[in-house]
């Protein structure tokens, strides 16, 4: 079994995606472009998820090859002098994984577990998320091997900038445009766009454009630090109703209470909704009678988790999944919600916040359950639709104001969650396949028109 970096590191339970002992979804296609059949790969399981698309839409097997694989995959090691004078060999990875679309696209994760599965798996769920959300992009993701919390602000300012110069030649505004995820922040992607504009021949403003959610005071966009749980929101509002749920007397839990579990908890909060239990990697806390979700940001902000937050209790694992709410949002990690936790959940709706939460085995034990997921492709994309904003912004040299971002952002979720509702009704399927069909059905629009050249 292949490392990768979960929340379920060290858990022997399979998280095949068949049956335990049943063959691995897109088998063939996977030998073909020489994937070990590791069925708790990561990257299997993504890749199985839009090979079983694929098939239940009937797309040509020369688009499932070229999908399976991304078209470039880097991996630097650079030196790092610390503040007490030794140089550390950093790892770092950026994965090019497609650009029929447009350029590549995606966030860079600072994690010490951080793995080329990991990356190539996020890669490719960015492809399939851009073309859902219908902004002009392929996907893209990478990474560096370090944990941030443990590097004073000049070593994580020149790993940053010694990472920059490693890949300065593989990226750029028109080919390839990093972004933050998990551990970076937009402090880190002001260090990359200044690292950037020296080495590269774009130069000046334009070069701002390399990299999305910087700062807003240095080319960033209003509204792009609360985007990906804003974009989770406005998919509750758009398809809670129809599971016959409202947002503003909905019950919610939030596992991981970062940058996507905190927003979403605060806005959907703000739509009327309670949050009644929340995790992180601190500990897990409940009350029933609601949990502030700003008041708790403040406190994340200032105590590094949600342990010690004195208006909770805290709680067991057990206790916070078993926790009955309308909505369960996993905003964490990767590979979370394995079959136990599926046994446990319980809630009528999980909204997938973070990056394939949810194994394809914890995914069957949600189906037989009834539990409806609203899949991540479609959830998370406001992230990096107000990034495609902020681009756009840097690009032709004019400031949105913020009900402007909200409102375009709205829009495209709004579409993205309307193609998905109607892949599912033109295939009868679950959601997740259908918001795959969808994203693949442009793709194919793409290759058709475009051919493949030379
Ligand atoms: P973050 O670093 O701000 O927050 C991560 C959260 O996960 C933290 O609260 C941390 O405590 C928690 N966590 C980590 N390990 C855990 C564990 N073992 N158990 C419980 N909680 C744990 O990261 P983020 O930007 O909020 O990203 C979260 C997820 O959302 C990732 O999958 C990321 O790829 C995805 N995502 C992020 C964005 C974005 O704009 N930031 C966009 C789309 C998707």
């Amino acid at each position: 079994m292949s490392t990768t970096m979960t929340g379920s590191k060290g858990k022997t339970k399979s998280a095949n995606n068949g049956a335990p002992g049943a063959p691995i979804v897109g088998g063939k296609i996977l030998a073909e472009v020489g994937l070990p059949p590791d069925p708790d790969n990561l990257y299997t399981q993504t890749v199985g998820t839009m090979l079983h698309a694929a098939e239940v839409m009937n797309l040509p097997d020369y688009l499932k090859l070229i999908l399976a694989q991304p078209k470039n995959e880097i991996m630097v090691h650079f030196p790092v002098k610390m503040d007490n004078g030794e140089f550390r060999l950093v790892k770092g990875y950026r994965v090019q994984h497609n650009n029929a679309l447009g350029p590549y696209k995606g966030g860079l994760r600072f994690h010490p577990d951080v793995h080329l599965d990991d990356v190539k798996s996020l890669a490719f769920l960015m492809t399939m998320k851009c073309s859902l959300v219908g902004v002009p992009y392929g996907g893209g993701k990478g990474g560096i091997k370090v944990d941030p919390r443990k590097h004073s602000k000049a070593e994580m300012e020149r790993i940053v900038r010694r990472f920059t110069s490693a890949i300065a030649h593989n990226i750029g505004p028109d080919y390839d445009i990093p972004a933050p995820d998990v551990g970076s922040n937009s402090q880190h992607m002001a260090w990359i766009a200044d690292t950037y504009a020296f080495l590269s021949e774009v130069g000046g403003r334009d070069a701002s454009a390399v990299i999305t959610g910087k700062p807003v005071e240095f080319g960033g966009s209003l509204g792009r630090e609360k985007a990906t749980g804003q974009g989770v929101v406005d998919t509750l509002v758009e398809m809670l109703p129809e599971l016959k749920l409202k947002p503003e007397k909905s019950t919610f839990s939030v596992l991981g209470f970062g940058n996507v579990g905190s927003w979403s908890g605060r806005i959907f909060q703000d739509k009327g909704a309670k949050m009644t239990a929340v995790a992180d990697h601190t500990g897990f806390i409940i009350n029933e009678k609601g949990i502030d979700a700003a008041d708790l940001a403040a406190h994340v902000n200032a105590k590094g988790g949600v342990a010690g937050y004195a208006k909770a209790s805290k709680c067991s694992k057990e206790d916070f999944y078993k926790t009955k709410v309308d909505v369960f949002i996993p905003a964490a990690l990767e590979q979370m919600i394995q079959e136990p936790e599926a046994e446990m959940v319980n809630c009528k709706v999980v909204a997938e916040g973070a990056n394939a939460p949810t194994t394809p085995g914890g995914e069957r034990v949600l189906q037989s359950r009834g539990i409806e997921v609203l899949p991540a492709i479609l959830c998370n994309a406001g992230g990096v639709t107000v990034s495609y904003f902020e681009w756009v912004q840097n690009k032709t040299f004019k400031s949105w104001d913020l009900a402007t971002v909200d409102r375009e952002l709205n829009k495209h979720m709004v579409q993205a969650a309307g193609k998905t509702r109607a892949a599912r009704k033109k295939y009868n399927c679950d959601l997740r396949t259908a918001s795959y069909i969808a994203a693949l059905e442009r793709l194919q629009h793409a290759y058709e028109v475009r051919g493949i050249f030379p």
